[in-house]
């Protein structure tokens, strides 16, 4: 072990929050070091948003190519080379993770430490933080670790060497029949962006719908978006046990009622767990949820004075740019800010094709407060009767909106559609700037757009009822 280490912050993990703040930090003139044990950037950029973004560019290509003749446009038979696609994904990996490693490395008063870190009790006033052979002493530790697939108690999963989102994206061989279990948003962008390059997808889903969070009627939309493109969606089901298929050369996965979905390649994306149970976080005298995150307040400040959980593992929120909010409000308070993670509205988008975003609150929630006596309006467009969507020729989805009468605030909306991504961020910083649904209204928008849409869809909304029925 080398010397004791002094700075002002140790930061553990080096996510989408924690190089950031280090920055900022170092920039103000403190010492700081960053841990981190795997790669730079964390799953976002290695394991997550940068690599699925870019192999769903080369899933979408193969898809509008397959529909080249609808738009008048000829390219004979449509050929996916899978090899290339997963090199060019690879490519954008490897610039995004070094472009970071090249602006951190020459960031003075960085040190970047390749190790796994974890807290060591305190010396006094100071937190002591292992790492490799480092040992560090700082004032202020900012946890940025993360999450980790959860790996759900199926028999025989054990046994098989099944793919997470980290080995699916590592194939070097398309899948000629990827079974996927669950139902989320990994699940889905997974299942379109290997079915559009040939593989043959199956999603078995144990709840009752696919993306269980959204409202019923999106959920019925996403499904049949997906099944139109030849995925088979099986919901509802009950996992008895996953084995090898006859041949030995694939998985079977064997559903309760006799019935069993066979595959070259099993997917298991049933959700994540946070990356706190090696942080020796009990040396300090902090505790974690019953799911394992570390509970912070508004200011993302852990019972421990001095120890911030910035990302994933403080359950407020499960995405990249909920973690750079995160740094974001944290490093503004230390220089003496007020700003607070209760203040914002969660946003976010699943990169489907067209994606389905949302923000603020869902239709039962809605439905709700109208049981509590809120007056509340929603208005549903369909994107077919879009007119830049007809043009575009993807007319598949919706538009939602809710909308609270007596204050003309959005409460929430919700769309699936050609470049919801986009376009959920309209509604998003309305609602930010505290302004109502006039000022959607009253503002110029451009032609033809699917924002162009939106006061119209705002006119016809209708009183929400307390039951769907
Ligand atoms: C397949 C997939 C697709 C996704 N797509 C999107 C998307 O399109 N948009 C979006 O917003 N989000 C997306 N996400 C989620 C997004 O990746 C995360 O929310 C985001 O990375 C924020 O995570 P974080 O900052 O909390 O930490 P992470 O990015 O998970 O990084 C944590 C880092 O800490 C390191 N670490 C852990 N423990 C230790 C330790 N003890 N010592 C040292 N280092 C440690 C890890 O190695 C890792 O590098 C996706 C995730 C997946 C899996």
């Amino acid at each position: 072990m080398s010397g004791e280490q002094r700075f002002d912050a140790i930061v553990i993990g080096a996510g989408q929050a924690g190089p950031f703040l280090g920055a900022t930090l170092v920039a103000r003139g403190m010492k700081v070091a960053l841990i981190e044990e795997r790669d730079l950037g964390g799953t976002c950029v290695n394991r997550g948003c940068t690599p699925t973004k870019t192999l769903r560019k080369s899933a979408r290509v193969a898809h509008m190519a397959r529909r080249a003749s609808e738009f008048g446009v000829q390219t004979g038979s449509v050929q996916v080379n899978f090899r290339a696609a997963m090199e060019r994904m690879q490519r954008r990996v490897e610039e995004a993770r070094s472009g970071l490693q090249a602006w951190l490395g020459q960031l003075e008063g960085l040190t970047i430490i390749k190790a796994r870190g974890r807290l060591a009790g305190r010396e006094g006033e100071q937190f002591v933080v292992l790492a490799g052979e480092h040992q560090l002493v700082a004032p202020k530790v900012v946890l940025n670790t993360g999450t980790r697939p959860f790996v759900p108690p199926v028999p025989g999963l054990d046994e098989l060497p099944f793919l997470d989102n980290e080995r699916l994206l590592a194939l070097r061989e398309l899948p000629s029949r990827l079974v996927i279990i669950g139902g989320g948003y990994i699940s889905l962008e997974m299942a379109q962006i290997f079915r559009r390059l040939g593989s043959e997808v199956a999603i078995l889903e144990t709840g009752p719908r696919l993306t269980a969070r959204e409202d019923e009627d999106i959920a019925a939309a996403v499904t049949g978006m997906l099944t139109a493109e030849g995925i088979e969606v099986n919901t509802g089901v009950r996992i008895e046990r996953v084995g090898k298929a006859d041949n030995d050369a694939g998985v079977r996965v064997q559903l309760a009622g006799g019935r069993s979905v066979d595959g070259s390649h099993l997917l298991v994306a049933t959700g994540r767990i946070p990356n706190t149970d090696c942080l020796g976080l009990e040396t300090v005298g902090l505790e974690v949820s019953a799911r394992g995150y570390l509970v912070t307040n508004d200011r993302l400040e852990t019972a421990v004075p001095g120890i911030w959980a910035l990302g994933d593992i403080n359950q407020r929120g499960a995405f990249t740019h909920t973690s750079y909010h995160d740094q974001d409000i944290v490093a503004e308070n230390l220089a003496g800010g007020q700003r607070s993670a209760a203040a914002r509205v969660g946003i976010y988008a699943m990169f489907t094709d067209p994606p389905l975003a949302h923000v603020g609150l869902y239709e039962a929630d809605a439905r709700k407060l109208v049981t509590e006596g809120r007056r509340i309006s929603q208005a549903v467009h369909a994107m077919k009767d879009v007119s830049r969507a007809k043009e575009e020729g993807e007319t598949v989805g919706k538009i939602k909106l809710l909308i609270d009468e007596d204050s003309g605030h959005f409460l929430g909306a919700t769309m699936l559609g050609i470049q919801s991504d986009e376009i959920i961020q309209a509604i998003g910083l309305v609602m930010a700037s505290g302004g109502t649904w006039k000022l959607v209204r009253d503002a110029l928008p451009v032609h033809p757009t699917v924002t162009e849409f939106l006061p119209t869809i705002i006119d016809r909304r209708k009183p929400l009822t307390a039951s769907s029925g």
